[in-house]
């Protein structure tokens, strides 16, 4: 039998990059895929790799739309909260925009989300495994970085509360950590070598993380592999979260 037959998946951000690769490797491996980005054509890209994947095309930024979008999605029991933006902007210069954009999306979207699928769980008394998307900025400040680190420490402590009030309805909640990972965001921010190489002599391993490093460590989480880790951020950034 397939890792994830019989499952049903939620995977936000799922146009691009992280969010689409896991969303490929959860179909394959069995589970019926439900993927969610802002841009339909990403969407109908992805339908053409694999038509089995249901999509759902909506602004997680816009709480109302979120609320109407996902009240058509079914049962779910395994999510993937891994929709974000990185808008960098020096501390001195940081806009009211950016910090609103970047908390709604990268934080409150993903409490919303898991809040519709929790609630839906709960009725239904199945257990569910619910994985967030940090990132290793979450314990490290970097230049230029101020609100985007900020979501990802807040999106930690959601992921341990979550833990902590979902754990007696048998739902784990976790959060995997990357290092840089060159997809569009990857490239946007660290393509320039003056920024890569002091960043890729930080990590232990010498290089950045690749796309299935990342997914693999998903899919761990949302497995029955990993049946008593609830509230746990894990690195997938080559040690430098050790050092
Ligand atoms: P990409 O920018 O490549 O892809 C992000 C996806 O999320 C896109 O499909 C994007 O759609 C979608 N998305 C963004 N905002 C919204 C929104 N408001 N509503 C719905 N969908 C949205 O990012 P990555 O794949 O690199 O990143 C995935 C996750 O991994 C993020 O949480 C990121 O913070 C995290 N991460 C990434 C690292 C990296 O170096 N790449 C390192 C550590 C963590 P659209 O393009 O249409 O806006």
């Amino acid at each position: 039998m397939e890792r994830f037959s019989g499952r049903r998946a939620l995977v936000t951000g799922a146009g691009k990059g992280i969010g689409r690769a896991v969303a490929v490797a959860l179909s394959r491996a069995g589970a019926q895929v439900v993927a969610l980005s802002r841009t339909q054509a990403d969407l109908d890209d992805l339908r053409k790799e694999c038509p089995n994947i249901q999509t759902l095309c909506v602004d997680l930024g816009d709480w109302d739309a979120t609320e109407a979008a996902l009240s058509q999605v079914g049962d779910i029991d395994l999510l993937v909260n891994n929709a974000a933006v990185a808008l960098l902007q020096p501390f001195l210069e940081v806009t009211k925009d950016a910090f609103d954009r970047s908390f709604s999306v990268n934080l409150r979207a993903a409490l919303q989300v898991s809040q519709i699928i929790a609630r839906k769980l709960i009725a239904r008394g199945a257990p569910g495994a619910i994985v967030n998307v940090s990132s290793q900025a979450s314990h490290r400040a970097l230049s230029d970085h101020t609100v985007y680190c900020s979501t990802k420490s807040a999106l930690d402590m959601l992921t341990k509360s979550m833990a902590l009030e979902l754990g007696p309805h048998k739902i784990r909640v976790n959060s995997v950590n990357p290092t840089v990972v060159m997809t569009k965001m990857g490239r946007l921010n660290w393509t320039d070598p003056q920024k890569a190489g002091p960043m890729i002599s930080r990590i232990p391993l010498g290089k950045f993380a690749e796309v299935d490093d990342v997914v693999n460590s998903i899919l761990f989480l949302l497995s029955d592999q990993s049946n008593m880790t609830t509230g746990a951020m894990l690195p997938v950034d080559g040690g430098f979260l050790a050092c």
